[in-house]
């Protein structure tokens, strides 16, 4: 079959890779779909750490085609959205029922083999049922939303409340979607392409701005969907007192940025990361299958797999809406 691979920083390509065959307790996919996202460029450019040579490919959907020996919750024909990151159920924190911060956490499309291909085997435990009514090409957007979702929750939210996104991308629309649904009533969206603050608008952000012009906000909560320094010094410069900087972009392993503790101390400032998203996935389809996320607000055309390599190398047009590939 042919497969969007990663061979080492600079080299991604689209090879013959040899077709999966189930294990104990597996089940093979017909993928569907499968989504690429900004984690895809940096495990292309070397500043994110993966295996290599890896199949591409961490959200993903697709129809069980066969089920290995032991497989007892799936059938063929089932639809499936799959949670990519696989713990070892046995170091501390694991025990302490944080299977994401896993000792040996291993992800498909980053440390094992991953969807951009036809086929792909995936153990039972890691498919989550698309809900009826849920377009199975939809179900790929449950795995980036499993991460919003996870990240909402480790922040305060109330109706009422004040907030503002930097980074317009996948997440920061599915973070505007998801605070509306929460009782957000002021949502600023910010970025510096003109496209994205449209598309914000669109997913209920109440005003969006370059990033410029931000000098002016006062918020509850500030997310840092963008991946930038400068971004998360101005989130961070945002805040009112009280408030609580979500750091979610995904920043090179060196980047430093510009923190004053004496403020944090004095406003009561917090800040909160999130990684991936344990336990989130059957939520994430919940919420997609509802439309609180609404995925045509999200995915725009599929691209081939020659296209997607390209976009994972940034050597492709500029694309406005999620980079995905049917199969
Ligand atoms: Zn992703
Ligand atoms: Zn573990």
């Amino acid at each position: 079959m042919q497969a969007l691979v990663f061979a080492g920083p600079g080299h991604a390509a689209v090879r013959d890779w040899p077709e999966p065959r189930a294990q104990q307790g597996e089940v093979i996919l017909r993928v569907s779909a499968a989504g690429l996202c900004g984690t895809d460029r940096h495990i292309a450019d070397g500043t994110y750490a993966a295996r290599s040579p890896v199949v591409l490919g961490h959200e993903v959907a697709g129809v069980v085609i066969e089920t290995g020996v032991g497989v007892q919750s799936l059938q063929i024909g089932d639809r499936v959205s799959v949670d990519p990151n696989l713990s070892c159920g046995a170091c501390a924190y694991c025990h302490s029922g944080r299977p994401h911060l896993c000792e040996r956490l291993s992800s498909f499309g980053v440390t094992r083999n991953g969807g951009l291909a036809p086929y792909m085997s995936v153990p039972e435990s890691q498919c989550h049922r698309i809900p009826d009514g849920l377009d199975t090409k939809a179900a790929i957007l449950a795995e980036p939303l499993s991460c919003v979702v996870h990240a909402l929750d480790r922040v305060r939210t109330w109706s009422g409340m004040t907030a503002a996104v930097w980074g317009l991308g996948t997440a920061g629309i599915m973070m505007i979607q998801c605070l509306r649904a929460l009782g957000a009533t002021s949502i600023a969206g910010v970025s510096h392409r003109a496209e994205h603050r449209e598309k914000a608008l669109h997913a209920g952000a109440t005003t969006v701005l370059d990033r410029d012009s931000v000098e002016a906000l006062s918020v509850d909560l500030a997310i840092e969907a963008s991946g930038s320094v400068s971004a998360f010094e101005s989130a961070l410069r945002s805040l009112r007192k009280g408030g609580e900087l979500l750091v979610y972009g995904v920043t090179n392993p060196e980047d430093a940025a510009l923190v004053h503790p004496q403020r944090l101390f004095r406003d009561e400032i917090n800040i909160v990361s999130s990684f991936v998203g344990p336990n989130t996935m059957d939520r994430a389809l919940r919420l997609l299958a509802a439309g609180t996320v609404d995925s045509s607000a999200i995915l725009g055309d599929a691209v081939t797999l020659q296209e997607a390599a390209d976009w994972v190398l940034k050597s492709g047009p500029p694309r406005n809406a999620k980079v995905y590939t049917v199969f």
